[in-house]
C-alpha cells in the first residue's frame, strides 16, 4: 500500500507516507504468511495465479476497514511451492476422511476437495471446514468455492483462518467475517478476532500437537478442545435470536452446514415456501440449503415432495459437473435430514425410503433414474455417496431398528462400500448421543469450525 502512493505521487506524498510507515512499524516489517495449496487429484486443476487471487483477498478482507467498527489487522498471505495434488477421500463424508485430509501435507496448508458433506456432523450444506485453535494452519474448502467467486473465496479462507487462529462463530450480523454464514460482504473482526489473526501459526508448537497422539479425544470433541471463546455481548446475542425471512435465511453460504437451531424454528407456513423454492431452478444453488431447511422444521406433510426430490430431476450428466455437484449434495442433505422428520414425528414413509437407501435395495434405486451409469463428479460411486448420507440419516432418526439396521451394514463386507461401512460404524457410534442429548445439541455442539 506505501509504496503503491509512493510510486504514483513520489514528490508530494513521500513525507506522508514516511510518517505513516514510521507510527506503525509492524505495518511495513510483517512478512506474509506462507501456505501451501493441495488439491485431490479429481479436483480441476489450477494455477498459481488463481491461488494468488484468492490468498490476496484473503488478506484484503483481513486488513481493509470495511464496516465502521471493523479493526484492521496487517497479515498478508503467499503461496508456498507450487500446487500440490493429493489421493485419498474427495468427498468428506465421516469423521475418518475429515482426519484423513486434515492431516495431510505440511503444518500451513489449504486442501481443496469436490465435496464436504461432514464437518462434526453429517452436513452437506457444508462448504469448507478447519479444526478450532491449532498451532499450524489447515483449512479444507469445496473446489466449486475456492474457484468460484473469488470475494467470496477471500471471506471464506479467512474465517476458517480464524477458526485455526483459535476463534468462534460471533453471531449476530452477516457483516461479521466469523458469522456462520457469511457472503461476500462478511468481512469485519474486532480487536480480539483482530489480535487472534495476528498471532503467526506456529510450526514448533505443531509439532508438539502432532506427537502428542493424533487424536487424544473422541472424534466429536476433536475441534472444540482449545476454542478460545469471546463473549458474545447481550445485544448481539438478541440480534443473532432474531428470526429472518425464510428466503434470506436460505440465500447464504454456511460455512459449516445450516445451522439446526435456527433453521428448525421456522414454521409449516415456511416449510411450504421453500417447497416451491425447490421447484425452480434458478434455485438451484441453493437447493442444500433450502432442503436442510426444511428437514429441520421436521413436517411430516414435506416427507413426500422430499422423496420426489431425491428420486426426480434431470440425469446428472446431462448438466455441467459444477451443477450436478450441487444438485447431488442437495438430494443427499434430503437423504440424511430426512432422519430429523423420522426422529420428531416417527413417519414410516420417511424411514423405509432411508432404510432402502441405505442398504442400496435395487427396486429403490432403479427409481432413481438421474442417476449416471459411470461415476459421481469428483469420482466415486453416486449410489454410495447417498448410502452414506441415509445411513447418517438412520442415526439421526433415532429408531432402535435403525440401530440394527446399521449394524447389518457395518458388517457387510460388500465390494465396493467401504465407505458406507464406515459411514455405518461412525453413525452407531453416535446414535447413544443422539438419543440421549437430543438433535439440538447434536447438532449445535458439533459446529463451530
Ligand atoms: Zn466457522
Amino acid at each position: 500500500m506505501n509504496r503503491r502512493l509512493y510510486l504514483l505521487f513520489p514528490g508530494a506524498l513521500l513525507s506522508l507516507v514516511l510518517s505513516v510507515a514510521l507510527s506503525q512499524p509492524s505495518e511495513s516489517t510483517s512478512s506474509p504468511v506462507e501456505l501451501t495449496v493441495l488439491r485431490h487429484e479429481n479436483v480441476q486443476d489450477f494455477d498459481r495465479d488463481q491461488v494468488k487471487e484468492v490468498l490476496d483477498e484473503m488478506g484484503r478482507v483481513l486488513r481493509k476497514k470495511d464496516c465502521p467498527d471493523d479493526v484492521p489487522c496487517n497479515v498478508s498471505f503467499k503461496q508456498k511451492g507450487k500446487v500440490g495434488v493429493f489421493t485419498g477421500p474427495n468427498v468428506i463424508s465421516s469423521q475418518a476422511d475429515f482426519d484423513a485430509i486434515i492431516g495431510l501435507g505440511d503444518r500451513f496448508n489449504i486442501k481443496v476437495v469436490s465435496s464436504i458433506d461432514f464437518c462434526g456432523a453429517f452436513m452437506p450444506s457444508a462448504v469448507a471446514c478447519s479444526p478450532v485453535g491449532i498451532p499450524g494452519t489447515s483449512i479444507v474448502v469445496e473446489e466449486s468455492f475456492f474457484l468460484g467467486d473469488v470475494a467470496l473465496a477471500g471471506v471464506i479462507l479467512a474465517h476458517e483462518y480464524g477458526h485455526n487462529r483459535g476463534l468462534q462463530h460471533r453471531p449476530g450480523s452477516l457483516t461479521n467475517l466469523m458469522n456462520p454464514g457469511v457472503g461476500p460482504d462478511s468481512r469485519c473482526i474486532n480487536s480480539f478476532e483482530s489480535q487472534r489473526i495476528r498471532q503467526r501459526p506456529s510450526a514448533a508448537e505443531a509439532e508438539g500437537v502432532h506427537a502428542a497422539g493424533k487424536h487424544p479425544h473422541p472424534p466429536a470433541e476433536l475441534p472444540q478442545a482449545a476454542v478460545l471463546v469471546d463473549p458474545l455481548g447481550t445485544a448481539e446475542a438478541a440480534e443473532a435470536n432474531r428470526q429472518e425471512d425464510v428466503k434470506k435465511f436460505v440465500h447464504r453460504v454456511y460455512l459449516h452446514g445450516v445451522p439446526y437451531e435456527q433453521a428448525s424454528r421456522y414454521t409449516k407456513e415456511d416449510a411450504k415456501t421453500l417447497l416451491h423454492m425447490l421447484d425452480d431452478p434458478k434455485e438451484q444453488k441453493w437447493w442444500t440449503n433450502i432442503v436442510t431447511t426444511i428437514c429441520f422444521i421436521g413436517d411430516e406433510s414435506t416427507v413426500e415432495p422430499l422423496i420426489k426430490f431425491v428420486n426426480g430431476g434431470p440425469a446428472l450428466e446431462s448438466v455441467s459437473s459444477r451443477e450436478s455437484r450441487s444438485v447431488l449434495d442437495a438430494k443427499k442433505a434430503a437423504c440424511a435430514h430426512m432422519g430429523v422428520i423420522v426422529n420428531k414425528t416417527g413417519n414410516e414413509t420417511a424411514y423405509n425410503y432411508l432404510s432402502k437407501i441405505a442398504v442400496a435395495n435395487p427396486a429403490t434405486l432403479r427409481e432413481l433414474k438421474w442417476m449416471p451409469a459411470t461415476e459421481a463428479p469428483g469420482g466415486g460411486s453416486v449410489g454410495a455417496e447417498l448410502a452414506v448420507a441415509a445411513t447418517w440419516g438412520l442415526a439421526v432418526s433415532g429408531k432402535p431398528e435403525a440401530a440394527k439396521t446399521l449394524e447389518k451394514i457395518n458388517q457387510q463386507e460388500a465390494v465396493g462400500r467401504p465407505k458406507v461401512q464406515r459411514a455405518a460404524n461412525e453413525a452407531l457410534k453416535t446414535m447413544p448421543t443422539i438419543r440421549k442429548s437430543g438433535l439440538k445439541k447434536y447438532f449445535t455442539e458439533h459446529h463451530g469450525h
